[in-house]
């Protein structure tokens, strides 16, 4: 399965902010941004100052949310395809989409501290909904679905630890709720576009697209 390889700070640096790709380190003043925040490479500090609008704009937008989420480039095409084939305002119908994949959801609940290590729960085949095993990251969950860790997981000490830190990085969304005890997530309600909290403009994802 393809998948990033890149160093995950240089991303963030690229980016010019913070995607949260390394979990609870994001959140120390340790941080690549927090401590180096110029484009990363030899030429990095003597870059001119990025675009405030047009096609580099839009362009660096998508690959913002597409690194976020841990998406290549032809499935994040197919996700806005579909989108814009939805009721309602694309760009919001876009990151819903992203938000309510399997992956997002697992490091959401607070099982991975990233999304990078959500996704291999996922792919090991860690990761049930409603009691059966699922091992495809983009599996949409839906109102109702409970995720939860297979037996052999429920002890796993990093586990443990991530879900017993998960305040310190947001903590649960609104939309799905934890029993921390039994290490059983619930979808409660479909993601809100205020549920996400990270500084994305979809629109300019939208424009991109619409060119
Ligand atoms: Fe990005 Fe996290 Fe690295 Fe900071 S520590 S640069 S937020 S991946």
């Amino acid at each position: 399965m393809a998948r990033y390889r890149d160093a995950k700070c240089r991303l963030c640096r690229r980016e010019g902010t913070k995607l949260f790709l390394k979990g609870d380190r994001c959140f120390r003043d340790t941080c690549a941004v927090e401590k180096r925040n110029f484009p990363p490479g030899q030429h990095g500090h003597s870059r001119r100052p990025p675009r405030t609008a047009g096609y580099g704009v839009q362009l660096r937008e998508k690959q913002k949310v597409k690194r976020i989420y841990r998406v290549l480039e032809k499935q994040f095409a197919n996700y806005f395809a579909k989108a814009d084939k939805m009721k309602g305002v694309t760009g919001e119908n876009l990151l819903m989409m992203l938000e309510r994949r399997l992956d997002n959801v697992v490091h959401r609940l607070g099982m991975a501290p990233s999304r990078d290590q959500a996704r291999q729960l996922v792919t090991h085949g860690h990761i049930q909904v409603n009691g059966k095993k699922v091992d495809i990251v983009s599996a949409p969950v839906s109102v109702g679905d409970t995720i939860s860790l297979v037996e052999r997981m429920r002890k796993n000490q990093q586990v443990l630890d991530s879900v017993a830190t998960i305040s310190g990085r947001g903590g649960v969304p609104a939309w799905l709720t934890l029993d921390a005890d039994a290490l059983k997530g619930t979808v409660v309600a479909l993601p809100k576009r205020e549920d996400i909290q990270m500084p994305i403009d979809e629109q300019l994802i939208v424009e991109l697209y619409s060119k």
